[in-house]
C-alpha cells in the first residue's frame, strides 16, 4: 500500500457553489502520485457520512476534477455506503479516497462498515484528505471543532483509528490557528494541553505524508505539537513515535512488569524513552537521551563488580553487529544488584517502518526465571537460591537430607508414549514427591530431574519404596515407572548446596551402574572415590589401549553332557600401570555411557581373530569365540561394517558376537539390519544375559539368536528358588522349541551342573570348570587336550 495524507489537495469552494477549477501547487504531490498510478483506475470513494450525498457528489467532483487535470486517469468510481461490503469494494478499487469532513462522524462509519480490516492489506493507493488523513492512524486525536464539542464531556477526543500509519494529522494549520471553539482558543487551550504524551503534525494545506514500504516522507509546511512543545516540522523523512507505546503489543509488555522500553536511532544514538519502571524513574529524569547515557545509567543499578561487563553486553555496537546478522538481539544477563542476584533480559527489536531506529526492551525475569511454569514448584535458579537461605538458617539439631530424583528411563517414556504422556509422567512424579517427602523446599532442576530437601523422618524405606515405583495409567494401558533417588544427609550446615546436590547425584547415579534394581541409595563418600576413579578410567582409557594394558582372556565353555570345550568367552582384562588389574565391571559401563566401547571391541576383534588365524596356520585344535558387543558399538558404523572384512580371514563359524538382552532391546533397525547380515555370513549371534530383563520373551521372537545365554542370576537361584528353577527348566524347552541352543553362565558348584544337565541345559560357562585364562594359557589348555 501506497499511503498519502494530505491536509488537502483541492481548493476550497463552498457547498452549492461549484466551478471546474485547477488543483493548487501541492509540494510535487500529483508527479509523486503519477509515479504510483496503475493506469485508469478503479476509484473508491470513503465518505465522510454516508447520507450527506450533496455533500458527498460536491467533493467527489472536485477530486476527480483535480485528478483530471493532473492526467490520473479513472475508469470506474465507486462509493462506500452502509449497505456495501467493505471488503469486496476494498477489493475492487485500485485506488481509495478517504474524504475530509467531521472526523468522528467519518470514523464510526468506517469502523460500522468493517473497513479497518478489509483495508489492512489492500495493496493500491490509499489517498486521505483532511479528515480522511487524520482517521488513518493508529491513535486519532479528533479535536473538537464544532461549537458544544469542547464542552462536551462525552465527546471522545482520543480513539484508535485504521491503523495504517502512526502519524497524527491536524489538517488545516492556517485556518485552525485563528480558530475558537466554545470561546476557547483550539491551538493554545485545547490541542497543545492534549498533547502531553503525543504527538501532532498540525500541517498546512497542499501539505502531505506518503509512507511507502515502511518510509514516511513530509512535503509542505507544517509544525509538531509534543508534550505541549511547538517545533518546526522539517521536509523529508519522518521518524513518528506518536502512538507507538499505545499498541497493544507494548502495552501488554508494559502490565508483565517491563523494566523500560526505549527506541534508539541506531546512528545519532538519540533515544527516545517510552516506559519506565517506578525503580528507574528516578534514574531518568528526562526522556530524551543518548543510548550511552541510558547504558551508564542502567549499569548504577549493578554491583560495581560487575558493571563493566554488564555494559558489555548492552553496547550499541555488539547490539547492531548482532542485529545485523541475525535481526534480533536477545541477552539474560545475570548481575548482582543490592537487591541480589538478578536476571536482566534485554531485547532489540527492529521497529517495523522506521528502518533508522530500534526498540530496546529490558525486563527483570527473576521471578520468571526462578519459577518452573509447568510443576509450579522452582526452577533451579529459584530453588538453589532458596537452598542457601535454608542452609544458613540450619542449626546442629536439625536432621534434613536433600533427595535428588530421575525418572528412570524417562527419554524411552517420551518416545514410546509421545511428549504429553511424558508430561503426565512429570506431574506424576512432582505429585509423588510432594505426597511422600513432604518437601521444605522443592524444584524442577531440568527435564525429568527433581531435587527435594525433606524432613529425615519422612525417609523411612516403606516410605521410598512405595514412592519410587509408580503407576501411570493411560486411557487404554497401564505403565510402570522407576524414581530414582539419590539422598544426601546434610549433616553438615556450612556445605555448599552445588556440593549437596552433586552428592545426592552420584548416588542417583550409582543405582544406574549397580546391578541390582536398587531404587534409591544414600551417598557416602565412597561414591566420590568411586566417581574421581570412574572419571579418571575415561580419561585414561585410551592411553592404555595404546601403551598394551589391555589384553584378552579367554573362558572355555564346555559341552553340558561331556564337559568337552566346545567354544570360549573372550573377556577383555586391563592391567593398569598404577590401579593393577581393573574388572570390566568398573570401566566397562563408563566407558558404555561415554559410546567408547567399539575401541576396545575391535582390539577384541583383531586380537581374537589372529589367535583363531594362529591355531589354523600352525594346524593347531582352536574353537569358536564369542566376542562381547555393546549396544553403543552399532552407532559406530564404520567399526560394524569393518567387522565383515575381518572375518574373510577366517571361517565365519569360528566368532560369534553376544548381545545382552538390554542392549538388544534398546537396538534400532539399523543395528538390527547388521546382526540379520551377520548371520546372513554364518556368525552365531547369542542372546547374552537372557532372563536379566523385563521383555525377554519378545525378543526371542523377533530374531533367531542361535545360543541362548542364562543369566547368572538365574544359576544363583538353583537349589534356592524353585520357582527360578521351574523358569530355567521351561526357558530352555522354549530354546529348544525355536531351535536355540542354551548355555549356562556362572556355573560354580556341582549341584548347579547337576541340575543344568537335568534340564537337557546344551553348555556349561563357569567356574566349576573353566575361569578365564591369558591367551597362552588358553592355547596350551586346547593342546593339552
Ligand atoms: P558377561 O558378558 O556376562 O561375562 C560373563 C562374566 O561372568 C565375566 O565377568 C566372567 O568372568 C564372569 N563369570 C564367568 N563364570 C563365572 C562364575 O562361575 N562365577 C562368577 N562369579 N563369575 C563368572 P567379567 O569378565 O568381569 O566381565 C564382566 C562383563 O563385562 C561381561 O559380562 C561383559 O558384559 C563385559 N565385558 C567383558 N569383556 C568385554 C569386552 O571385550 N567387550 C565388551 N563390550 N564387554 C565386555
Ligand atoms: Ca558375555
Ligand atoms: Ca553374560
Amino acid at each position: 500500500m501506497v499511503l498519502y495524507l494530505t491536509s488537502s489537495f483541492i481548493p476550497h469552494q463552498e457547498l452549492g457553489s461549484y466551478e471546474k477549477l485547477e488543483p493548487l501547487d501541492s509540494y510535487g504531490f500529483f508527479e509523486d502520485l503519477r509515479k504510483e498510478w496503475p493506469g485508469p483506475a478503479n476509484f473508491l470513494y470513503v465518505p465522510c457520512n454516508p447520507k450527506a450525498t450533496e455533500e458527498n457528489e460536491h467533493q467527489m467532483k472536485r477530486v476527480l476534477d483535480a485528478f483530471e487535470f493532473s492526467k490520473l486517469p479513472i475508469k470506474d468510481t465507486k462509493v462506500l455506503d452502509e449497505k456495501s461490503s467493505a471488503k469486496a469494494c476494498v477489493d475492487w478499487a485500485d485506488v481509495i479516497y478517504l474524504a475530509g469532513g467531521h472526523a468522528p462522524t467519518q470514523l464510526n462509519f468506517m469502523k460500522r462498515v468493517g473497513l479497518k480490516s478489509a483495508i489492512f492489506d489492500f495493496g493500491g493507493i490509499v489517498i486521505g484528505l483532511s479528515s480522511g488523513a487524520a482517521n488513518a492512524a493508529y491513535y486519532v486525536y479528533h479535536m473538537p471543532e464544532r461549537e458544544g464539542e469542547a464542552m462536551d464531556p462525552n465527546f471522545i477526543r482520543f480513539t484508535d483509528g485504521l491503523d495504517l500509519t502512526n502519524i497524527q494529522i491536524i489538517p488545516h494549520k492556517d485556518y485552525i490557528q485563528t480558530l475558537k471553539v466554545d470561546g476557547l482558543s483550539l491551538v493554545d487551550d485545547i490541542i497543545i494541553p492534549d498533547s502531553f504524551g503525543c504527538k501532532f503534525y498540525f500541517i498546512s494545506d497542499e501539505s502531505y505524508f506518503k509512507a511507502k514500504d515502511g518510509r514516511t516522507i513530509f512535503k509542505g509546511k507544517g509544525e509538531i505539537i509534543e508534550d505541549g512543545l511547538v517545533t518546526p516540522l522539517k521536509q523529508g523523512a519522518i521518524v513518528p513515535f506518536m502512538g507507538y507505546v499505545e499498541q497493544p503489543v507494548i502495552k501488554t509488555l508494559f502490565s508483565e512488569g517491563y523494566d523500560m522500553v526505549f527506541c534508539v536511532e541506531k546512528n545519532d544514538k538519540r533515544c527516545e524513552v517510552y516506559y519506565l519502571n517506578d525503580d528507574l524513574r528516578n534514574l531518568f529524569v528526562q526522556t530524551h537521551l543518548e543510548y550511552n547515557e541510558i547504558c551508564e545509567k542502567l549499569a548504577l543499578t549493578v554491583v560495581p563488580e560487575e558493571r563493566a561487563s554488564y555494559l558489555d553486553q548492552i553496547r550499541l555496537p555488539v547490539i547492531k553487529r548482532e542485529m545485523n546478522k541475525r535481526g534480533d538481539y536477545v541477552r539474560t544477563i545475570h548481575v548482582d544488584t543490592p537487591l541480589g542476584r538478578r536476571a536482566k533480559n534485554i531485547r532489540v527489536k527492529e521497529v517495523p517502518g522506521y528502518p533508522d531506529w530500534y526498540m530496546v526492551i529490558y525486563i527483570d525475569i527473576t521471578t520468571i526465571l526462578d519459577h518452573d511454569w509447568m510443576t509450579d514448584e522452582y526452577a533451579r535458579t529459584g530453588f538453589l537460591d532458596r537452598a542457601n537461605v535454608f542452609l544458613d538458617e540450619l542449626t546442629a539439631d536439625d536432621h534434613y537430607s536433600l533427595v535428588y530424583a530421575n525418572v528412570k528411563e524417562f527419554k524411552a517414556v517420551n518416545e514410546l508414549f509421545g511428549n504429553q504422556k511424558g508430561d503426565m509422567v512429570i506431574f506424576q512424579t512432582r505429585d509423588a514427591l510432594r505426597k511422600h517427602l513432604k518437601p521444605m523446599l522443592m524444584g524442577r532442576l531440568e527435564s525429568d530431574h527433581f531435587a527435594v530437601i525433606t524432613d529425615d523422618e519422612n525417609l523411612n524405606e516403606k516410605n521410598l519404596k512405595i514412592m519410587c515405583r509408580q503407576v501411570f495409567k493411560g486411557e487404554s494401558m497401564e505403565y510402570t515407572f522407576e524414581i530414582h533417588c539419590g539422598i544426601y544427609q546434610i549433616n553438615n550446615p556450612t556445605i555448599d548446596i552445588m556440593q549437596i546436590i552433586a552428592g545426592a547425584k552420584l548416588a542417583e547415579k550409582s543405582l544406574r551402574i549397580s546391578k541390582r534394581n536398587m531404587l534409591f541409595a544414600y551417598y557416602d563418600d565412597s561414591m566420590k572415590e568411586n566417581y574421581v576413579k570412574q572419571r579418571f578410567l575415561l580419561s585414561d582409557f585410551e592411553r592404555a589401549l595404546a601403551d598394551n594394558e589391555f589384553e584378552p582372556y579367554y573362558q572355555p565353555i564346555v559341552n553340558a553332557k561331556t564337559g568337552k570345550i566346545v567354544s570360549a568367552e573372550m573377556l577383555i582384562r586391563w592391567r593398569h600401570r598404577d590401579l593393577g588389574m581393573v574388572s570390566p565391571a568398573d570401566f566397562i559401563p563408563i566407558i558404555e555411557s561415554e559410546g567408547k566401547t567399539s575401541l576396545l571391541d575391535k582390539f577384541m576383534v583383531e586380537r581374537g581373530i589372529d589367535f583363531i588365524e594362529k591355531c589354523f596356520t600352525l594346524g593347531k585344535r582352536a574353537v569358536p569365540c564369542a566376542i562381547n558387543l555393546s549396544r553403543v558399538d552399532f552407532y559406530d558404523t564404520a567399526f560394524i561394517e569393518s567387522l565383515f572384512e575381518y572375518i574373510k580371514r577366517i571361517e565365519p563359524a569360528m566368532v560369534r558376537f553376544e548381545v545382552t538382552e538390554s542392549a538388544y532391546a534398546d537396538l534400532e533397525s539399523k543395528a538390527l539390519e547388521y546382526l540379520d547380515k551377520m548371520k546372513k555370513h554364518g556368525i552365531n549371534i547369542l542372546l547374552d544375559d537372557y532372563g536379566s530383563g523385563m521383555s525377554s520373551l519378545s525378543m526371542l521372537e523377533t530374531f533367531d539368536f542361535d545360543i541362548i545365554k542364562l543369566d547368572i542370576g538365574f544359576v544363583r537361584k538353583i537349589g534356592i528358588n524353585k520357582k527360578s528353577e521351574s523358569i530355567i527348566i521351561s526357558t530352555i524347552k522354549l530354546a529348544h522349541a525355536i531351535g536355540a541352543k542354551v548355555t549356562a553362565e556362572g556355573v560354580e558348584t556341582e549341584k548347579q551342573l547337576k541340575f543344568l544337565q537335568d534340564a537337557d541345559c546344551d553348555y556349561i560357562q563357569g567356574y566349576y570348570f573353566y575361569k578365564p585364562l591369558p591367551e597362552v594359557s588358553f592355547e596350551n589348555l586346547l593342546d593339552s587336550l
